[in-house]
């Protein structure tokens, strides 16, 4: 035997990481006592313990208190107690506490991975090199967001006490990922870890303990759905962050609905691994290797569909066959393993019953010969081919171990194929040609794009998904604004619509007679079902009469403004110009609508013609914002530059207010048109003729068609049209409280970003009405990966 042979020939020892210290740990312990609430340790209320066991051997490791409502309850108080002085630190006192955590962790690090692989089931490799550096990175990367509030964050406080629930499959990574920006925005914490993972959370508590986190700034809470359940309904608490399964995001959506709490949601996904013909094979197979088996498959944003191009399928799948083959699947404390047992039995009985599916609708399930450790929840990795793109394990979240493939011909099927899932968390891109990946980067709909890498995270770059894939990011800026609010300048309260039976007195003059009809699809259309109301004038005498829009109108315009390509494909600089077209145009018609306000509201000529102006300059205000409201770089340590892309959410329903209705109709419609949504609005209900009387303005435009769409009507029926609709993708309501609430609960289907005044107009005149605060909710922002260098 030569010595390459010898080479090829030798088999891997075993290379154990030492569990002792975390043994020890493990001992010292009294878990149950295990609720670390107001800087004590409690014993839950209820004397209720939940079960820990290590995956790989499902042994028993801890019984951990169980908490219930009342234990929330008191660490919502200790919260509570603590968040005037937390709030009102300095940001260099908040900064020297969080990193002092990312210190004391780094002192740790080594007890955090194994109790991590121990606790999880995750290979070592992955806990010590991945997890735990990640997670000290986001403490110290936040020290300095803390400090940087008042020069970023101009107008922003911190939200209050925030309630956070995150899952079990990067247990401390995402408690970092929620403690650590909440923590520099001066808020207070109630978290909750899952209940399969709760021991590094443990730890972490500790840590609190010594670094200098004054008592009830962070309180840590395990349990289940029921101790999740008591956190999202509390009253006491202001924010909920939540990183879990989309059905779980979606009770919490509706639970929350109405109640005026923030909300950011990170779900899961059904990520595309796009292979271009011209990638280079070998570096995207080991992308796939990290994209799909990293932690078993467990993780939301695993490439977990793959698409070659069709001319290199064969050879691609069979390099991938060739390495799953040499996958070794072990004890998740042996350096050698890559994978590891799945978290719990459920998960294996899930994963199992899924490929049992998959392959009854026709997939064909590959495995590699290998053996599994005979205890443990092993599963081996397995490969699907001949997966139709309806195939369940094409469209579900298996959260396990499986790859989906399909081909593709052209890179249009490519994107099609990627975007075809009701997710949108990410999605890897490879092809050495970078003109192809930039390319098609920004057309899949997805919140994070790996061109030519996967899995790369870091705390400067924000993380998060499109549709049911959640809402809200973290990391970097944009995960800071989410736990920061600024007080918008509140106008009236919205009471509900009172539709008079009665009609109003024909008004006097001899004018010739006008349809106020819709405008869907840059045409004026009658209403669906032919019916009109009858709109007064401020003297009580009729102003005009106007259709009524109906669901089915709501339908045709949601279409339309899908179906505009042109707008959201316009630069920013033409959009600019078509904005300031509509100011110039509206201007040029100025008295007239000073006229109209006045004959509807009532108003003086002067508030009348004011109202007028104001609705000119915030035309021309995001004219100016919409080539200006930009892009970053981000610059993480790593070889990659981030690209931080501004993207419309996409088709945005408004539901416009009564008081000052030319401007609050513009003042919502204009910064949704110029970061290149398409708009579906419902005018103020009282006074439609203001939005009516502008089809022409907009017909002179050079709008293109179905770009803007007017649907008059009922505010509280259109509202909920629209709040059902699966293809409206984010949906501002400025109406009473009742049909906000409803409008949030209603959203779930597909998640759709919703935004409301809870019942509450905004004061439109005033220029915190305008500008950033409004661009912020028009746009996602979804980061692209660029890696270079050889
Ligand atoms: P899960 O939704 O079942 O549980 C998540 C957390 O919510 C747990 O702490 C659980 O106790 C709690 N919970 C369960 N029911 C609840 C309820 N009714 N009210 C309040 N809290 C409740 O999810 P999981 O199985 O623990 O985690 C896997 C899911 O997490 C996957 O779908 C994955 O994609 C997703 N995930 C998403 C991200 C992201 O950043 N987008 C990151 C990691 C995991």
């Amino acid at each position: 035997m030569n010595i390459l042979e010898r080479y090829h020939a030798m088999e891997y020892g075993p290379a154990p990481e030492a569990r002792n210290e975390a043994d020890a740990w493990l001992a010292a312990r009294d878990f149950g006592k295990a609720l670390f609430i107001g800087g004590d340790w409690k014993a839950a209320s209820g004397g209720k313990t939940f079960d820990t066991s290590d995956p790989s051997s499902r042994k028993l490791l801890a019984k951990v208190s169980d908490a219930g409502a009342a234990d929330i309850d008191a660490a919502v108080s200790a919260a509570t107690k603590a968040l005037p002085k937390w709030s009102a630190s300095t940001g260099y006192q908040r900064a020297k506490v969080l990193y002092a955590i990312g210190r004391a962790m780094q002192r740790h690090q080594r007890l955090f991975a194994v109790l991590e692989s121990i606790d999880n089931g995750k290979p070592i490799r992955e806990s010590r090199d991945i997890d735990v550096p990640l997670a000290i990175r986001h403490f110290i990367h936040h020290a300095g967001w803390a400090q940087a509030l008042d020069r970023d964050f101009p107008g922003h406080k911190g939200v209050g006490v925030v309630g956070q629930i995150i899952p079990w499959n990067f247990p401390l990574l995402m408690l970092a990922w929620k403690i650590a920006p909440a923590l520099a925005a001066g808020c207070t914490v109630v978290l909750k870890p899952a209940e399969f993972t709760p021991l590094t959370a443990i730890l972490f508590a500790e840590i609190c303990e010594r670094s200098g986190v004054p008592k009830g700034v962070v309180n840590i809470v395990q349990g289940g759905p029921e101790a999740g359940g008591a956190i999202v309904n509390h009253p006491g608490i202001q924010k909920i962050a939540f990183t879990g399964s989309s059905e779980v995001g979606k009770i919490i959506r509706k639970a929350t609905a109405g109640s005026g709490k923030k909300l950011s949601l990170e779900l899961g996904g059904k990520s595309a691994f796009v292979v271009f013909e011209d990638a280079d094979l070998d570096s995207a197979v080991e992308g796939l290797v990290d994209g799909i088996w990293f932690n078993q498959g467990q993780v939301c944003c695993a490439g977990s569909r793959l698409l070659v191009q069709e001319g290199i399928a064969d050879a691609f799948i069979a390099k991938v066959k060739t390495r799953m083959s040499r996958l070794r699947v072990g004890s998740p404390l042996d350096k050698n393993t890559d994978i590891g047992p799945l978290v719990d039995l459920t998960q294996l009985d899930r994963v199992k019953g899924l490929i049992a599916e998959g392959a009854k609708q026709g997939a064909i399930c590959w495995q590699p010969d290998s053996a599994l450790p005979a205890a443990g929840y092993y599963h081996l990795p397995t490969l699907a081919t001949g997966v139709s793109p309806a195939n369940i394990l094409a469209q579900e979240e298996v959260f396990g171990p499986v790859l989906a493939t399909m081909t593709f011909r052209n890179t249009e099927e490519a994107i099609e194929l990627a975007n075809n899932t009701r997710y949108g968390l990410a999605a890897s891109v490879w092809s050495e040609n970078i003109n192809l990946a930039l390319h098609v980067a920004p057309q899949l709909k997805a919140g994070v794009v790996w061109v030519n890498g996967t899995n790369m995270f870091d705390a400067s770059c924000g993380f998060g998904g499109y549709r049911e894939s959640g809402f809200g990011r973290e990391g970097g800026r944009e995960g800071m604004f989410e736990y920061l609010s600024a007080k918008l300048p509140l106008g009236p309260i919205i009471k509900p619509a009172t539709s008079s039976a009665r009609p109003v007195e024909q008004a006097e003059g001899g004018a010739i007679d006008r349809t106020a009809k819709l405008f869907i699809g840059g045409k004026q259309v009658r209403p669906d079902g032919n019916y009109s109301f009858a709109i007064a004038s401020a003297k009580g005498k009729l102003a005009g009469e106007i259709g009524l829009g109906n669901r089915k109108d709501i339908r045709d315009a949601v279409a339309t403004a899908r179906a505009c390509k042109a707008w959201p494909e316009a630069t920013a600089y033409n959009r600019s110009q078509v904005l300031y077209y509509l100011a110039e145009n509206l201007s040029g018609r100025a008295d007239e609508f000073a006229a109209r306000l006045t004959q509807l509201t009532g108003a003086t000529a002067k508030a009348a013609r004011d109202e007028v102006e104001l609705s000119i300059e915030r035309l021309f205000l995001y004219a100016g914002l919409a080539d200006k409201f930009e892009a970053r770089v981000h610059q993480p340590p790593a070889r990659a530059v981030t690209l931080a892309l501004h993207e419309p959410v996409g088709v945005v329903g408004i539901i416009a207010p009564d008081n000052a209705p030319l401007l609050g109709l513009i003042s919502l419609v204009a910064p949704a048109l110029a970061m290149g949504n398409t708009v579906v609005a419902v005018p103020s209900e009282k006074y439609p003729l203001l939005a009516t009387d502008l089809y022409q303005v907009i017909e002179y435009s050079d709008v293109p068609a179905g770009a803007i769409n007017i649907v008059t009507g009922r505010s509280a029926e259109l509202a909920g049209v629209l709040a059902k609709h699966d293809d409206v993708d984010g949906l501002w309501v400025f109406a009473d409280a009742e049909t906000c609430a409803k409008a949030e609960a209603e959203s779930i289907g597909n998640l759709k970003r919703v935004w409301t005044g809870n019942g509450h107009s905004l004061d439109w005149p005033s220029n915190e009405a305008a500008g950033d605060a409004l661009l912020r909710r028009a746009i996602e922002v979804k980061n692209v990966w660029v890696p270079y260098g050889d």
